[in-house]
């Protein structure tokens, strides 16, 4: 039996936010909270937007490479990431909650939407299959109510965004790779982050 969809915008659940408020551990708790993911082109422009809206930003780097075995950190920055304003790592700094604003699904605004990071723009899509399929990020609250039909969702926009971070951060297969953990999260976790820093991930 062929089964016809018909293809409709992704839209965010009525009143959410969460993604926007809500940010995880990665990859694992030792590594403390991470930011938005933002491309080094990305930066500058979230720095002007932040000092245009008398915003205060954090932005720590997220990845970095190096070419040559060193112990220091690496030669070249290749992402950063926007952090949460809390001392517990949550709630993006651009995001509106004390102006009696709304979002088009009722949430609160973004103050920066037009020139949100590409991080933002590719959100829920967190990554495609082999055969180019999407897969959603389970913790977004669109996939726990639509967990039957994310397929009937159109979401052009998401992957055009995706493809254009994969494009601009391709990571030599040579390059050593550094994760910068960032010893930002809950309280009751502290004693498990790493010191604030870079480290290097095994080949
Ligand atoms: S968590 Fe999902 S549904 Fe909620 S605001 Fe973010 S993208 Fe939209
Ligand atoms: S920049 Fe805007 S869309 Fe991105 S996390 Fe912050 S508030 Fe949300």
């Amino acid at each position: 039996m062929v089964v016809s969809y018909i293809y409709r915008p992704f839209r965010c659940v009525d009143g959410c936010s969460d993604c926007c408020i809500y940010r995880q551990y990665f990859p694992s708790v030792e590594y403390g909270k991470t930011g938005v993911l933002l491309l080094p082109h990305e930066k500058l422009r979230i720095e002007n937007c932040a000092k245009r809206d008398g915003t205060e930003i954090k932005i720590l780097p997220r990845i970095g490479l190096s070419d040559e075995c060193r112990n220091d950190g690496p030669d070249r920055i290749i992402m950063y990431q926007l952090m949460g304003k809390e001392t517990d790592g949550n709630t993006c700094p651009f995001l509106d909650i004390e102006s009696d604003k709304k979002a088009p699904n009722g949430g609160y605004p973004c103050k920066i939407y037009e020139e949100r990071p590409l991080a933002c723009q590719a959100y829920p899509v967190s990554h495609c299959t082999k055969n180019q399929n999407p897969v959603l990020d389970t913790r977004c609250k669109f996939c726990k109510v639509n967990v039957d039909s994310p397929e009937k969702y159109s979401l052009i926009k998401e992957l055009a965004a995706l493809k254009k971070i994969k494009g601009l951060s391709r990571i030599s297969t040579t390059a050593r790779v550094w994760r910068y953990a960032t010893h930002i999260g809950e309280k009751k976790d502290r004693k498990k982050f790493l010191p604030e820093g870079w480290v290097l991930q095994d080949m």
